[in-house]
């Protein structure tokens, strides 16, 4: 078999808002075709114009080829050998950021070409099934621009994930700091006040992870809020210091009562060893196509099975995206949970619209999927509807 042809699409949710905080407005699709009619689906969340320019940007010499360029005549198969290649091909214009995410979509797409050629789903190539099913968690992100308007909402977002039959939530807490949404800018107090609004609106038992996106700047005042969060049973405080302060993340999870989680925008296992050997997380949390993709999602899974840390991946995309993380979670035995929106609940039409997937949360868990490949098929009226920018089409 070979590669015969790269597709890109970006896509945008007409009613999108530079001033969200959502990326589930915007997408980057990427279909590989192969000379045997088998194609392959991935996506990666960054600035889709960017990724897609990277991807089918020529080469001029080689320290800085085409990703496209390197793909084309390939044996899809070779999913592995080929990731080794894009990566050292593009050394001078990838290697970390944007050109590790554009070969996330493209590494997704060709272990879906796998999958397919074979006739097994992905999480079977990948190790083969660690658990009898995969736990999704609701991402729960608040409407409000008050603290009141805000914990409210929250606090209403929890209580009915539970009723829909989720077993864990995370608690969007962004109240402070520069990814703040709606406006708000709170003060500690604020987040410990949201936080036990959402634990008496659950209940005990209910699994909460509390989110922060990057509101300290540094880890004694993250320490001061872990501290008082500790009676409300938190499972994971996720991304309390910038993402590049990494002796802060290791100060505050030396001494912090609840496990600190972070990685959902790293590039490549080694900005992961970094994040789990110097900044000392508990919680690793690949985004399967930022990482670099499911072969690259894997090993960061192999890694920090070997440092007994947890994986839960980040996922804020379509059903592709989705589907990516539950074939990982499926195959890897210490990723406890995955980020999961059903479709009809999400906001996002995208999410809603894009793909017909094969993951039902029945009792609260989501079955392994049987499909060969990812599992799922793309919606065409959807693509065409919101594709905005077409590479190679
Ligand atoms: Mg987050």
């Amino acid at each position: 078999m070979k590669i015969t042809r790269i597709e890109t699409h970006v896509l945008l949710d007409p009613g999108y808002d530079v001033s969200a905080c959502s990326s589930a407005q915007d997408d980057l699709v990427v279909l590989v075709h192969t000379d045997e009619g088998i194609t392959g689906i991935g996506e990666v969340d960054t600035n889709p114009w960017v990724a897609q320019a990277m991807i089918h940007a020529r080469g001029t010499h080689v320290l800085g080829l085409g990703l496209e360029e390197m793909l084309l005549g390939e044996d899809p198969l070779n999913v592995e050998a080929l990731w080794d290649k894009l990566y050292t091909g593009s050394f001078m214009t990838g290697r970390r950021g944007l050109g590790i995410c554009a070969m996330g979509a493209l590494d997704m797409a060709l272990w879906d070409i796998r999958g397919k050629a074979l006739g097994q789903p992905c999480w079977r190539m990948l190790g083969g099934a660690r658990k009898p099913h995969i736990t999704p968690y609701a991402s729960l992100l608040p409407a409000g621009r008050t603290v009141a308007g805000y914990r409210d909402s929250l606090a209403a977002k929890a209580r009915e994930a539970k009723r829909l039959g989720f077993t864990a939530g995370k608690m969007e807490v962004c109240v402070k700091g520069p990814y703040s949404h709606n406006g708000i800018q709170a003060d500690d107090g604020a987040i410990v006040e949201i936080v036990a609004a959402c634990r008496e609106a659950v209940g005990p038992g209910f699994v909460m992870m509390v989110d922060v996106c990057y509101c300290w700047t540094n880890f004694k005042e993250a320490l001061w809020v872990a501290r008082q969060l500790e009676p409300y049973d938190i499972f994971f405080l996720e991304t309390p210091l910038q993402l590049d302060d990494l002796d802060g993340y290791a100060a505050l999870a030396g001494h912090s009562p609840i496990r600190i989680a972070a990685g959902e925008l790293q590039n490549t296992r080694f900005e992961f060893l970094d994040l789990m050997d110097r900044g000392k997380v508990d919680v690793a949390q690949p985004d399967v196509g930022r990482v670099g993709g499911l072969t690259e999602a894997r090993r960061v899974c192999d890694l920090a099975a070997d440092r007994g840390k947890l994986i839960v991946p980040h996922c804020w995309k379509t059903g592709i995206g989705i589907a990516a993380s539950a074939h990982l979670s499926a195959a890897t035995a210490h990723c406890p949970y995955i980020e999961f929106l059903p479709a009809p609940l999400a906001e996002s039409p995208l999410r809603r619209e894009l793909v017909i997937d094969e993951l039902r949360m029945v009792d609260g868990v989501v079955p392994l999927p049987e499909k060969p490949g990812l599992g799922i098929e793309l919606n065409w009226d959807a693509m065409k509807k919101y594709t905005v920018a077409r590479g190679n089409p």
